[in-house]
């Protein structure tokens, strides 16, 4: 396509009131060159969603109220609620029939009941866009993003994704129509409805930027940029110029929520760079996320993963065993685990990984099953122990090739201030360095780590 628009992506923290999805529509009205909006549900709103499906009992109370919080904004925007009424209906049948047993068709339609959040978001947008007299197009991702059918987290297909993109947003682009586009959902090629996963808005944009080759995803959110550490709870956190990719997606991983994880891979084999930039400060320029940045200072990247849990699995047994290694990560797979980080004793005499809290409770009865043998028979296996309410904290950044003494300089931030480290992991292209401790020293680690790490100092 002749036409390369920017893509502007507005998270739920911008649509979180009227008069803040007045500054986002005024945003989009004041960029006059060729643009594709991607929206999010409003703030709030896919979690109570995510309520529903898991306790219908609820659905109702819940359906309503997130009509009337739509219908309430629509007003304060001056729109007119026609058309918005029937969502109401449409939430309450679809949500009638799933049931708390979560079968697989009730996982499906649940994905049908996440849809309605952006749907609704991203029609009071298009439709204020229009009133601005800027011309726009409600577009339902869903017959632009293919993806395949891993319910709650869809692997988007970029090839066909491609072709559908092009092949819908072509016209309007060329007629100065701004395609405004619903984040986080995608349909399968069989049609039905997918999400691919929690904060993926993100995604949806970096998706839309590669097929379209952008000169610039531009993620629109409540901070200025991407920061040393969560500038909601680290008052001294500074704002990044530029940062690479393979920092970004590190950082993201290890909880920089600012960036939903996945959101550069499908923009590593392109040109096009994404910036993180403030909806009510957008003179400010914002951080480039690009392949090589030129303006990166010295400083890292101090980020926490909350509400996880240790769980080791320990023997004198189990130094030479083959296999055992192997049977651990199956049973956790089996179970659709998702591990966080691993580490082993060179001894050989435990394994130990982290998980989120949610997940402990299926993962070791999945291993208690697969080491029973092993547990029973002669007891190379003693025990699988669990440690809850523990949070990972890692210090990000490509600074951290080659510079010595970053990792001493963690771990003595934390020994100065008495902070106990469960476990450690280090990211082997050395972009990270991780320490799990628990949930009650981790502002503490982070301001001393956040500190300690200051090249300003
Ligand atoms: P949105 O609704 O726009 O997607 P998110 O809540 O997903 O917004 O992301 C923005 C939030 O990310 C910020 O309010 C901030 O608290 C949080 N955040 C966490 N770590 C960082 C960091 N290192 N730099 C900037 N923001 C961060
Ligand atoms: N509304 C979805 C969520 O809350 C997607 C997003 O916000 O990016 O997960
Ligand atoms: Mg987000």
């Amino acid at each position: 396509m002749e036409i390369r628009p920017y893509i502007f992506k507005f998270g739920g923290t911008s649509l979180q009131t009227a008069e803040r999805i007045k500054e986002v529509v005024r945003i989009i009205a004041n960029y006059e060159g060729p643009l594709v909006v991607v929206t999010s549900a409003l703030a709030g709103v896919t979690n109570k969603l995510v309520e529903a499906t898991t306790n219908p009992a609820s659905a109702p109370d819940i359906s309503r109220q997130l009509f009337k919080h739509h219908m309430k904004i629509a007003g304060e925007l001056g729109l007119s609620d026609k058309g918005l009424e029937k969502f109401e209906d449409y939430l309450e049948a679809t949500l009638g029939d799933v049931s708390i047993s979560r079968t697989a068709a009730d996982v499906r339609r649940g994905e049908l009941v996440l849809s309605v959040g952006e749907r609704l978001s991203t029609e009071l947008v298009a439709r204020l866009l229009m009133e601005t007299g800027r011309k726009s197009k409600f577009i339902d991702s869903r017959d632009i993003v293919r993806t395949d059918s891993n319910w709650g987290s869809a692997r988007v297909d970029m090839n066909a994704t491609g072709a559908l993109v092009e092949r819908t947003l072509e016209k309007p682009l060329m007629d100065k129509i701004v395609p405004v586009v619903t984040g986080f959902l995608g349909s399968t090629a069989g049609g039905d409805t997918t999400t691919i996963g929690r904060n993926g808005s993100d995604l949806t944009a970096s998706v839309l930027g590669a097929c379209l080759d952008a000169p610039e995803v531009w993620i629109w959110t409540d901070v200025d940029g991407i920061c040393t550490a969560d500038p909601r709870h680290h008052k001294n956190a500074k704002i990044l110029a530029e940062i690479s990719f393979r920092e970004a997606s590190e950082a993201a991983y290890f909880g920089a929520s600012v960036l939903h994880p996945h959101t550069l891979w499908p923009l590593l084999d392109t040109e096009v760079a994404v910036r993180i930039k403030n909806t009510m400060n957008p003179a400010h320029e914002g951080t480039l996320v690009c392949a090589n940045p030129k303006k990166r200072g010295a400083n890292l990247i101090t980020t926490s993963i909350e509400n996880v849990a240790v769980i080791t699995v320990s023997g004198y047994g189990m130094a030479g065993i083959p296999g055992v290694a192997a049977t651990i990560f199956t049973a956790v797979r089996d179970v659709s685990t998702n591990i966080l980080m691993i580490s082993q004793s060179s001894a050989e005499h435990n394994i130990t990984f982290i998980v989120n809290a949610d997940e402990v409770s299926k993962t070791v009865k999945s291993l208690e099953v697969a080491l029973a043998e092993w547990i029973r028979r002669d007891h190379r296996i003693d025990r699988i122990k669990v440690v809850s309410d523990v949070a990972v904290v890692s210090v990000v950044g490509e600074n951290m090739r080659g510079r010595h003494g970053i990792a001493g300089k963690v771990f003595s931030a934390l020994g100065n201030k008495g902070i106990n480290v469960i476990a450690i992991a280090q990211g082997s292209s050395e972009y990270s360095i991780s320490a799990v401790l628990m949930m009650a020293d981790m502002r503490q680690a982070i301001e001393a780590i956040h500190s300690e790490l200051d090249t300003n100092k």
